[in-house]
């Protein structure tokens, strides 16, 4: 429901990613120069070193820079530049099968297999779609039979830790300790945090939606009209600093434009306080002890998480070396299927225990790990680990005998 005085908040974008999304948007010649070859470098360099959400805008650079590397025949530059790419984009099937074509010439077919695989499944590109089956048909049979039977070797003696922050219903504390430890064959140990999450650097959109929500109104009505709502409702126009009083009068000018009660709450139910997910998990590191054989923690909150960033609106997740927290909360919101928003928050525990134990960001399409966007990439994925996520998997544990 949209409701007529609602604000937008506009994102904020920095004059960095704006210059780079002009310059991003220019296409490369066919035989790209020295000069556009080192400004489109610059520019991946900068996305490098940004996070996540904030880079996966600008991702079509990565792009662009790969087919000036193989515009000019630099094929390993062009592949490794692609597969950055991927881990922001694992959908844009041109570059899958890009990608998949120098595997195939090299011979990593446990990598190419779920490309063309993913983009046979989901191309409506006919063209493409041809290609792809036909690059599979290169793949010799016997890698394909050796594929069929890839499993993660089990390494139970190394454990994870789930601490769970209050709230958290037990259906999805057994469901997320089962999958993992079916999935990462390692032992899962939970606890129960008796602790409520930081509020450092927390973030009130709440305040924010009143304190813009009562500038508009008073700037958009006559200051009679102000004057006399504020004395109708007893209400002196200093006293309008104070939360509550704020609240007030914003609520009660909502409801008498015809709302109900239950559309303020719907209303303001999207703006509750946003949790500093660094804190978090500064939060878990301090309350919570690593015994030897325990490579890390994941904690879990429903609470809604950023980055700490203005630039961020939100996150499903936070990583840091053996520290990760996850949020049910965006998972959950107005969702009621309890299935739905169990495997989306199993792929999330997915992608952050591959995180702390140590493996690479994943560029599979549909692979349990591979980087979603929205919640609509989120539900397109498999809660399944692909080939390539697995082979990383048993190097690591191989290398933790
Ligand atoms: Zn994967």
């Amino acid at each position: 429901m949209k409701y007529k005085f609602r604000l937008a908040f506009a994102s904020l974008i920095t004059g960095l990613f704006a210059a780079l999304v002009f310059t991003a948007c220019n296409s490369v010649p066919s035989a790209a120069s020295d000069e556009e070859v080192a400004a489109l470098e610059a520019q991946v360099a900068e996305l490098d070193k940004a996070f996540n959400v904030d880079a996966r805008k600008y991702v079509s650079a990565y792009f662009d820079l790969a087919k000036a590397y193989q515009s000019r025949g630099e094929k390993d530059k062009a592949y490794q530049t692609v597969t950055k790419g991927l881990r922001l984009d694992s959908l844009n099937l041109d570059m899958q099968y890009k990608a998949a074509e120098y595997e195939v010439e090299k011979g990593d077919y446990d990598l190419a297999y779920p490309r063309l695989n993913a983009v046979i499944a989901k191309s409506d590109d006919k063209k493409l779609v041809a290609a792809a089956r036909s690059l599979l048909g290169k793949i010799p049979q016997e890698y394909l039979q050796e594929a069929a039977g890839l499993e993660v070797s089990p390494m139970y003696n190394k454990k994870l830790l789930l601490a769970f922050y209050p709230g958290v219903e037990d259906v999805y504390k057994k469901a997320l300790a089962r999958r993992i430890e079916d999935e990462f064959k390692i032992s899962v140990e939970c606890l129960d945090l008796d602790i409520e999450e930081s509020t450092k650097n927390s973030r009130d959109s709440y305040e924010e939606f009143l304190s813009e929500t009562m500038e508009n109104l008073i700037t958009g009505n006559s200051p009679e009209a102000v004057a006399n709502t504020l004395a109708y409702l007893g209400i002196a126009f200093d006293d309008l600093e104070d939360r509550e009083t704020k609240e007030f009068f914003v609520k009660s000018v909502f409801l008498s434009s015809g709302y109900t009660q239950e559309d303020w709450d719907t209303l303001a139910a999207q703006y509750e306080l946003q949790y500093d997910g660094n804190e978090l998990m500064l939060q878990l590191m301090e309350n919570c002890s690593l015994e030897k054989d325990c490579l890390g923690v994941l904690g879990v909150t429903t609470k809604d998480i950023y980055s700490g960033s203005p630039n961020n609106n939100f996150l499903f997740g936070l990583s840091s070396e053996s520290l990760a927290v996850m949020s049910l909360n965006r998972f959950a919101k107005g969702e009621k299927d309890r299935a739905l928003v169990t495997k989306r928050a199993v792929m999330q525990a997915f992608s952050s225990a591959g995180y702390i134990i140590g493996i690479p960001r994943c560029s599979t399409p549909l692979c349990a790990r591979a980087y979603p966007n929205s919640l609509a990439e989120q539900d397109e994925k498999n809660d399944v680990l692909c080939h390539d996520c697995i082979h990383s998997l048993n190097e690591v544990y191989a290398s933790l005998k």
